[in-house]
């Protein structure tokens, strides 16, 4: 087995031959520092140029390469200029080649009947089949030339750099790959337990798959060689991930043992009594709490399970014992939810909650900042809490809503603010994007999770009906009825038109906010005897809060917002959710936003609009959706819907992004990452040393614990 000492991998691009300084910079841009870093800048897919397909065989989306001889050229400039040139072959049909960028020498090139072989996607034109810029080649008629031997590589590009050079660069590398003892890491029995290929062997096969290589498997990510690298990168992160949290655990924190006379008051007081599943995540976390090492635990709990609540009666441990509570949300909004409920809880019991947010300024935020440091019992805020210049006298526990928007920097930030000496704040995660237990046992390998499954009794379940936007009117014909009720809607709208401006950063939430506007005066007009209220993303905060706390009193019957609506909102009276071009929304969105209701005790229901014709995977989501509304199971489905490349990326988990593993794609590896870890962790720690060293490196992407 190899310990962590410098190998053949660590060797810097400079010394293969033809890197200079320049070419060696452009690289490190994109992380291709080392040969490793070469030999992990795998293909992002391949092109089969060992064959020819007749023209007549050619199907639409399905790459080929093709030769024929040149029919005809037409040079066009209707809007822009074009180049057309239809070849024939042997098949007796034609392709038409277009081209919307060349050069005039390449465009006298194609003289008829010039022997042209070109490789590209055939799709449906106005003639029958055509390539746009396809990769050609002209040949003369006396050469015999040579088809490909393997599997063409294409890989990721790299700013300023040919994809020839880069491809030259990546082969010099790959001449340089010693035997594979040198670099393998996984000892022998370990890989046939497993069944995986040798480290030398996989990098091969994915960089010059052999032609006898399984196209379709390597075009869905399951080649045994990408299955390799994917397991051992999850492997390391994963024992990353648990190093971190020892080296944690070994800091030591303040011991929270309260006799419990504070939580009891607060029990008392509330309408309602906990139920089985909070109190049981409760006393995990006072469990939690008493040690002499921090709690870093995530508890997850669906939209509605009354997590506000579980963080109220944990952060009165840590008052009663006379240290400090931060508890930290994504968003102004949310936070200031939180400050509302917490002062509720709280206040009745003089114990002092103080507000810090980004638009806390002058005289306000010293006055804050020098309760902070005085010692007051409750801080609740946004991510102003991690700033310089705030100071807790006696932080002893931080707790974190809503995970997912906050990266682990944030989180370890907080953790900093900790006491004296080595010892930290005990850590409460709590978030509402429930996922499959293997993937959270990856993604949070740092923490110990547990999960509030249960929703507090007396709400009746939602119901969830999908509806044709055509049938528009009855929709709304149904909130007038509701409203004339006394019940209160959210009407969702999503971004409409996907137009080229949607793309540029900044555009979509424009565009979400004009069309929201829209509606707003859409549903205005229909309904005149309601007050209708508007939400969106470019809203100033100050805006957003009292058109928030006005639906809240029930002064506004119906909002109209967009999709950015926050993620935990509360309003329990609101029991109606609009969701238009429902089709558009990935399950866990869908779910989010369902979840703004059913959270009072008057029947609740979701109607899903959508736009006909349905994609499959659409179809099968709004099926998901009327079915459960258990989020465990949606995030099930989610994971079994998604296709490969669809990331619970690092926005979504606050985990650090893959080169090679894809979480959704790989889950099905998961379960032996957390087998190979348990054993490695105990029985090998130099082998540990050496993955994280591969692949997480002294890149240190998370703050060093
Ligand atoms: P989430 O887990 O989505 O953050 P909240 O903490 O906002 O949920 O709770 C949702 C609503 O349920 C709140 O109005 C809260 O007061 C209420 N609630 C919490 N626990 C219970 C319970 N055990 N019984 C009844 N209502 C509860
Ligand atoms: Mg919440």
């Amino acid at each position: 087995m190899s310990g962590p000492q410098p190998s053949a991998g660590d060797a810097s691009v400079a010394t293969l031959r033809g890197v200079g300084p320049q070419l060696a910079e452009k690289l490190a841009a994109h992380g291709l520092r080392t040969l490793q870093d070469l030999w992990l800048h795998l293909p992002l897919r391949y092109e089969d140029r060992t064959t020819l397909t007749p023209i007549r065989q050619l199907l639409p989306g399905m790459p080929a390469q093709v030769e024929g001889r040149v029919e005809a050229v037409e040079r066009g400039f209707r809007y822009r200029p074009m180049l057309r040139v239809a070849i024939g072959d042997d098949s007796q049909s034609t392709l038409v080649l277009r081209f919307f960028h060349f050069r005039a020498a390449q465009a006298a090139s194609f003289r008829v009947g010039k022997r042209v072989r070109c490789f590209g996607e055939p799709r449906p034109g106005q003639h029958g089949l055509e390539i746009v810029h396809p990769s050609y080649r002209l040949l003369d008629d006396d050469t015999d030339a040579a088809l490909s031997a393997s599997l063409d590589p294409v890989y990721p590009a790299v700013e300023g750099l040919g994809a020839a050079t880069l491809a030259r660069l990546i082969d010099a590398a790959l001449q340089r790959l010693p035997p594979n003892d040198a670099l393998e890491l996984l000892p022998a029995a370990m890989r046939e337990e497993f069944d995986l290929p040798e480290w030398r062997e996989a990098l091969l096969v994915l960089h010059r798959p052999p032609p006898d290589a399984d196209i379709a498997a390597l075009r869905e990510g399951r080649h045994p060689a990408q299955r390799r690298l994917a397991l051992e990168e999850l492997l390391a992160h994963q024992l990353s991930l648990r190093r971190q949290r020892l080296a944690l655990k070994r800091n030591g924190a303040q011991p929270l043992r309260p006799r419990g006379r504070l939580a009891a008051m607060l029990e008392k007081s509330l309408p309602f009594r906990l139920t089985g599943a909070q109190r049981r995540v409760l006393d995990t976390i006072r469990a939690d709490l008493a040690q002499a090492q921090p709690m870093l635990r995530l508890v997850q709990g669906d939209v509605g399970s009354g997590k506000t609540v579980v963080a109220a009666l944990a952060a009165l441990a840590a008052v009663e014992c006379g240290a400090q509570v931060a508890l930290m949300a994504p968003t102004e909004l949310l936070a200031e939810q939180h400050l509302n409920a917490f002062r509720a809880w709280l206040e009745p019991l003089r114990i002092e909650v103080v507000w810090l947010a980004g638009k806390v300024k002058g005289r306000a935020r010293s006055d804050a900042l020098a309760r902070i440091a005085g010692g007051a019992a409750v801080v609740v805020g946004t991510h102003a809490l991690v700033q310089d210049g705030v100071a807790f006298r006696n932080l002893a526990l931080v707790i974190v809503d809503e995970q997912h928007r906050f990266g682990v920097h944030q989180r370890l930030a907080l953790r900093d603010k900790g006491q004296e000496g080595s010892k930290v704040p005990h850590q409460l995660v709590m978030t509402a994007t429930p996922i499959p237990r293997t993937l959270a046992m990856t993604a949070y390998a740092d923490l110990d999770v547990s999960a509030i499954d249960e929703l507090p009794p007396g709400r009746t379940p939602i119901q969830t009906v999908a509806i044709n936007t055509q049938r528009r009117d009855e929709v709304v014909a149904r909130i007038r009825a509701a409203c004339a009720e006394g019940r209160q809607a959210y009407w969702v709208n999503t971004l409409i038109e996907q137009s080229e401006e949607s793309d540029r950063p900044g555009a979509g939430a424009r565009i979400e906010a004009q069309a929201a506007q829209t509606t707003f005066e859409q549903l205005s007009r229909q309904l005149p005897e309601l007050r209708v209220g508007l939400i969106h993303g470019r809203m100033k905060p100050a805006e957003k809060q009292s058109t928030m706390t006005a639906f809240k009193r029930g002064e506004i019957h119906l909002l109209v917002a967009t999709t950015v609506i926050e993620v935990g909102v509360d309003v329990p009276n609101a029991s109606m959710m609009l969701i238009e071009n429902a089709e558009r929304l990935g399950l866990a969105q869908l779910h989010q936003l369902r979840g703004r209701v059913g959270r009072g005790a008057t029947a609740s229901s979701c109607v899903l609009m959508y736009q006909t014709p349905l994609s499959q995977l659409a179809r099968e989501r709004l099926a998901v959706m009327r079915e459960t509304t258990d989020g465990f199971r949606i995030a099930e489905k989610d994971l079994e819907l998604r296709g490969p490349g669809e990331l619970l990326g690092t926005r979504q988990t606050g985990l650090a992004t893959f080169r090679i593993a894809d979480l959704v794609r790989d889950a099905p590896l998961l379960p032996s990452v957390q087998a190979l870890a348990d054993r490695i962790m105990t029985d090998s720690p130099a082998l540990a040393d050496a993955l994280i060293a591969r692949w997480v490196g002294s890149a240190a992407r998370f703050a060093s614990a």
